[in-house]
């Protein structure tokens, strides 16, 4: 059975990439490999950078079925446009005018069923890429890239999510930041969240922002402050007084912050990290073997 864990964080910035990639490497050395990675943040998917020798296994586009209507065959009855939820059909029966808005068509197809006119046909669009990667260690990288100026990140996560193999012991998803729809689609199969955050005021309120939302879904989560040590100590009081599960602190270091940020993120592991990240590792094998 394959434990699957989003990692997800209310703010960008708060060093979410960072935590996913050195689980994933934690968790391939503990579990002899049987981790896979997929990289969620379809905007900008970065993970495959902290893998020097990240070599791409397959490449496939990603699609999505748009409709069109045929002038000659519609009647301007407005039955596609009560059909569809998304508000993506005008229809103007007295100027003759029937389009699809396709930023906001979500592929449905209700408006073809709805449609006795045979007036609606569908074509493909392009609106990401698909990338899986061979890496040293785990069964490797996924990532699903949105293409530029497509609206369509939570549809591009879904087709990403296809490709997924439940060979792997864990799955863990690199959830986009915020917690918007793209985040839902990212998280809503998973069976663990690990929400991580920074202690300070902004990090706090996303926090929180996040808790609402894994409430909402009702997904058992812990959470890992990151750059522990930079500002306040409300993070801490909050995450007490709920009750929630703290994974681990993982201490802010200039040092290895710069390493990192030139995708070094392996190397000269300051042993506070690395201890850290083991104890991590340790609880979520243990919450896996619960399942
Ligand atoms: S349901 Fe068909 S015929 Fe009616 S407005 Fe839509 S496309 Fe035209
Ligand atoms: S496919 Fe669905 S979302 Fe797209 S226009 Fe038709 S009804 Fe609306």
């Amino acid at each position: 059975m394959t434990f699957k864990i989003a990692i997800a964080s209310g703010k960008g910035g708060t060093g979410k990439t960072t935590v996913s990639v050195n689980l994933y490497k934690c968790l391939s050395e503990k579990l002899n490999d049987n981790v896979q990675l997929i990289d969620c943040d379809a905007e900008e998917p970065n993970d495959f950078l902290f893998f020097k020798n990240a070599k791409i296994k397959q490449k496939e586009v990603i699609q999505q079925l748009v409709p069109k209507i045929d002038l000659q065959k519609c009647t301007f009855c407005e039955k596609c446009s009560e059909y569809c939820m998304f508000n993506a059909i005008p229809i103007i029966p007295s100027a003759k005018y029937a389009n699809v808005n396709t930023s906001l068509c979500h592929s449905c197809g209700a408006c073809s069923v709805a449609c006795q006119f045979d007036a609606i046909s569908e074509y493909p669009v392009e609106i990401g890429v698909m990338r899986s990667y061979l890496l040293p260690e785990g069964d490797g990288l996924i990532e699903g890239k949105l293409k530029i100026g497509s609206p369509m990140q939570t549809m591009v996560i879904k087709e990403t999510k296809k490709y997924v193999s439940d060979n792997s012991q864990i799955v863990l998803f690199d959830a986009p930041p915020g917690t918007s729809c793209p985040v839902v689609e990212t998280i809503t199969e998973c069976d663990y969240v690990i929400l991580v955050t920074e202690p300070t005021p902004f990090g706090l309120h996303d926090m929180k922002l996040m808790v609402e939302l894994l409430n909402e879904l009702e997904k058992p989560f812990g959470i890992i402050v990151n750059k522990a040590g930079l500002g306040d100590n409300e993070t801490h009081q909050y995450i007490e007084k709920e009750g929630f599960e703290l994974l681990g602190e993982i201490p802010f270091m200039k040092s290895y912050a710069s390493d990192y940020a030139n995708g070094n993120l392996f190397k000269n592991i300051p042993p506070e990290i690395e201890k850290t990240y083991n104890n991590i590792t340790k609880k979520i094998v243990s919450k896996m073997n619960l399942k």
